[in-house]
């Protein structure tokens, strides 16, 4: 070669040359490449760690805080004065903001009722909630296919599912708050261990819902017979009439009283006579529908509105109570005066019979009256 160089032209050799300068300069940063990367391999390794490990703490934060606002946006309703149906809608909305993709469920027992935003119909058959209920643990599956007890699931095209129980007083299992993929999603433990922290606040909050609404039950019904009490009677009275009056509709209203109920109970005992009210009221109430109301006026007195009916109409409805009562056999009343437990009924009907509620009840009474003076056991329209 040297000897070919020899011969060579000035402008061969000066290609050769810078020929020769570049294989070495690549050489040289291939060496330094080599270099580098055996002494700088750990530190990048190390960096891409760390830029793996903030985005995975980022994401945490990014979950922690979308947690935290769901639980404030939770808490906004605790002591509110809205059913427990639309506590379960607030709830499960607020946990959907959460679990962004997925359909979400919170169900009470004894409330036959299921939450989901997206209109999916999903709802857990008793056996589930008995599992639940007895084997009360969190349950995480992500191969649902190998759980044939969840068919039902897969059968709505979910893949995956996470659920907690929900507990309430006592520490007792009352309902349950599920997250369900659709989309292949592999839950980890880590949304099991989010979803459970929220069911805490979630259990009391439902709770204190429940409460709310027994104890707005309680304050408009009567306690022995479960009618509405007197108090709500009047205010439901009043809105109907108002109504009456604006759409110039008729409205009519019943008073109803047992016949010599005094005579019952000291013939049969006092017992004997709450349980002969209380079978009373529940056939009164079942035999009216759609916005008539029954309520207990006072002790063995019942009185039923019924908006936008005819006197005629209520007075057929209230001859038909009437004559079923008359039919029931109560324990004793063999030893009443007339031989049978029977009741009476005193009937006025807006407009014709007054423009407010108490002139309608005072003209129902006095009807009531005219139909105890004609001997009992009948229905007197004013
Ligand atoms: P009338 O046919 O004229 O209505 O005669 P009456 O005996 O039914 O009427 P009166 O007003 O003299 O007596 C009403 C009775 O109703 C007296 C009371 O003991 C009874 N009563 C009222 N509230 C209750 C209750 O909650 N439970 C029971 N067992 N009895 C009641
Ligand atoms: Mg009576
Ligand atoms: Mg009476």
């Amino acid at each position: 070669m040297w000897a070919n160089i020899a011969f060579l032209s000035g402008k061969q050799l000066e290609s050769v040359y810078y020929h020769v300068m570049l294989n070495l300069i690549i050489g040289f940063l291939l060496i330094i490449g080599v270099i580098s990367n055996i002494l700088f391999r750990d530190r990048i390794s190390s960096l891409t760690k760390e830029i793996e490990r903030q985005r995975l703490l980022l994401n945490d934060y990014a979950m922690e805080s979308a947690l935290f606002l769901a639980i404030v946006d939770m808490m906004e309703i605790f002591g509110k004065d809205i059913s427990v149906e639309e506590t379960l809608e607030r709830i499960t909305q607020s946990i959907s903001n959460f679990f962004k993709n997925e359909i979400v469920l919170v169900q009470l027992f004894g409330h036959h009722f299921f939450q989901d935003v997206r209109g999916e119909n999903i709802q857990l058959p008793p056996e589930t909630f008995e599992e639940i209920a007895t084997r009360p643990y969190p349950i995480l599956i992500n191969n649902l296919n190998s759980f044939p007890k969840y068919r039902f699931l897969e059968e709505k095209g979910i893949s995956s599912f996470i659920l907690t129980p929900l507990k309430g007083k006592r520490n007792e299992v009352s309902g349950v708050i599920g997250v369900f993929s659709k989309g292949n999603k592999t839950f980890a433990q880590r949304d099991l261990s989010l979803l459970r922290m929220i069911s805490i606040p979630i259990s009391l909050i439902l709770e204190n819902a429940e409460l709310i609404e027994e104890t707005k039950i309680l304050s408009i019904t009567d306690s022995l017979t479960h009618l509405y009490n007197r108090r709500h009677f009047q205010q439901y009275f009043e809105k109907v009439l108002q109504q009456s009056r604006e759409k110039n509709a008729p409205l009519a209203v019943a008073m109803c009283d047992i016949d010599n109920f005094k005579f019952y109970n000291d013939r049969n005992g006092h017992l004997a006579g709450d349980r002969a009210l209380k079978d009373i009221a529940r056939f009164i109430h079942h035999s009216i529908k759609g916005s008539d109301i029954v309520a207990r006026y006072g002790g063995e007195e019942f009185v039923i509105v019924f908006p936008e009916t005819e006197k005629e109409t209520a007075y057929r409805i209230c001859e038909g109570i009437r004559k079923k009562i008359e039919e029931i056999k109560f324990p004793g009343e063999e030893f009443q005066p007339e031989g049978d437990l029977t009741i009476s009924f005193g009937i006025s009907a807006f407009p014709s019979d007054g423009q407010s509620c108490e002139e309608l009840i005072r003209k129902a009474d006095i009807a009531l009256y005219e139909a105890k003076k004609q001997g009992r056991n009948r229905v007197v329209v004013a």
